[in-house]
């Protein structure tokens, strides 16, 4: 497979989209460039005595919109052109739902999985305070992603805290409940999701009930979203993991059940028994399978560049839903397109995460506690309301949803930034007087 820089890639994508909507190109050259890059280098003392030097990142893009926000990756293959790719879609995507935070990401090079539990804390611990200086609720505010979670967040709130000299919960979202979090971050991306499938189906007045849905994926994401489909009344008829994947053409009737197998056998590989198989109630399949299945709906919701051009040509839904982070490629994009697939753009589609994040800061802010039932009042608000907008833009221009979610966003932080600097100009002018 040849290589993919993701940054790259992301700038050709700008270039392309911008030159459907017109742009201040002032502006347009800031969002070429990261405000601030932030390299590091953490030394650190592994169990054995012995010391050893990590690399890490936090990409600040654009802040015109508010503090930057976005997650930190911890992984093997994390690189500076992923996480400046990663940042920049944060601060589309912070747009697109019309929360009030610029774009960022961090990422650390290491594989967790050979670290101690000691070594890891004390690996983020060093990483929190080199971060210090740069992070805060009103600056920039991270939050977890790949290999992250409520856990190490909560080192990172109590470094910058103790460096403060006060605690400040807001300074990291993610957080676990009892350190602050906010209900319902954990269903927020899967459901976000849902709400977003369930305005672009009402704007095409299809009757989601009964409509088969194959998810690839059973993490986080993955679950949830499957879980809310199956209240609505979509058929889901097919789950991958990394491992394994089932398939049963009535549709499953309970994905706890799913979610229970799973968790005592490790993978889904015989849920299935052989009564059921021989019944022709359901199979398992190969994982590779699942985004070629003859059904209505595909979600990809586990890794990047998934829908490739050869998957692309194959696929058989005619709506594809990201929820992964840039699960399709831009020569697959550009297959569905003529195919006429419909691809609900993941800066769309699995924003939820970071509007329920949106929520956990500004209670943590406010000094409230919101319940799980008015999150998800709120969180419907928002995804609705921009799948809305998007949509319209869509419609009105003829262009793809991906295209519309980016025009909308590019606009909302051009409006921003014209304001900004008209009033950085008002003062100029004011000072200029003032000094004559
Ligand atoms: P997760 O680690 O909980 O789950 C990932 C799932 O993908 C696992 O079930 C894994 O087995 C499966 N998987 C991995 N490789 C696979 C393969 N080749 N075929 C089929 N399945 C495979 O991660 P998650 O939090 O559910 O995140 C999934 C995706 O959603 C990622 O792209 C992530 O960046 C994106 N995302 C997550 C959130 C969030 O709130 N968790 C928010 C926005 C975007």
């Amino acid at each position: 497979m040849n290589h993919i820089d993701p940054w790259e890639e992301a700038k050709k994508r700008l270039t392309r989209i911008a030159a459907l909507t017109k742009l201040d190109k002032k502006f347009l050259n800031q969002l070429f460039l990261h405000d601030n890059p932030i390299r590091m280098r953490l030394s650190i003392q592994m169990d054995d005595g012995s010391y050893k030097i990590f690399t890490a990142y936090r990409m600040q893009h654009n802040n015109t919109l508010g503090p930057y926000k976005g997650g930190l990756r911890y992984h093997q293959n994390v690189s500076e052109s992923e996480v400046k790719a990663l940042s920049f879609w944060m601060t589309i995507k912070n747009a697109v739902v019309d929360v009030p935070f610029g774009g960022g990401k961090g990422g650390l090079i290491v594989n967790p999985n050979e670290l101690t539990d000691a070594e890891l804390e004390r690996l983020t611990r060093a990483f929190a305070r080199e971060l210090t200086p740069y992070i805060g609720p009103n600056k920039d505010i991270p939050a977890p992603d790949v290999n992250t979670n409520g856990k190490i967040m909560g080192w990172i709130v109590d470094e910058y805290s103790k460096a403060v000299g006060e605690y400040v919960p807001g300074v990291v979202t993610g957080k676990m409940i009892e350190h602050g979090g906010s209900e319902g971050r954990e269903e927020a991306t899967g459901l976000g999701g849902v709400y977003v499938l369930m305005a672009y189906l009402a704007g095409i007045r299809k009757d989601p009930k009964n409509m088969s849905v194959a998810i690839q994926g059973f993490g986080n994401v993955g679950k949830f979203a499957a879980k809310y489909l199956l209240k609505k009344g979509f058929r889901i008829v097919a789950i991958s993991d990394s491992k394994s994947g089932v398939y049963t053409p009535n549709g499953f009737t309970s994905i706890s059940d799913l979610e229970g197998y799973k968790r005592k056998h490790g993978s889904l590989i015989g849920y299935f028994d052989d009564k059921q198989r021989k019944k022709g109630i359901g199979k398992n399949i190969d994982p590779g399978k699942i985004l070629t299945l003859p059904v209505d709906i595909i979600i990809p919701a586990a890794l990047e560049n998934m829908i490739t051009k050869e998957i692309a040509k194959k696929i058989r839904a005619k709506i594809v839903l990201e929820l992964a982070n840039g699960p399709t490629t831009t020569e697959a994009d550009e297959i569905l397109r003529k195919r006429h697939i419909v691809v609900i753009p993941d800066i769309l589609a699995n924003a939820g995460g970071v509007v329920v994040s949106y929520f956990e800061w500004y209670q943590n802010l406010n000094h409230q506690r919101w319940g799980k039932s008015s999150v998800f009042r709120r969180l419907k608000h928002k995804m609705t309301s921009a799948s809305v907008k998007t949509i319209t833009i869509a419609n009105k221009t003829n262009i793809s949803l991906r295209e519309a979610a980016y025009v909308l966003a590019l606009r909302r932080i051009e409006r921003t930034w014209q304001k900004q600097q008209n009033i950085a100009e008002t003062s100029r002018q004011f000072l200029q007087k003032q000094l004559h």
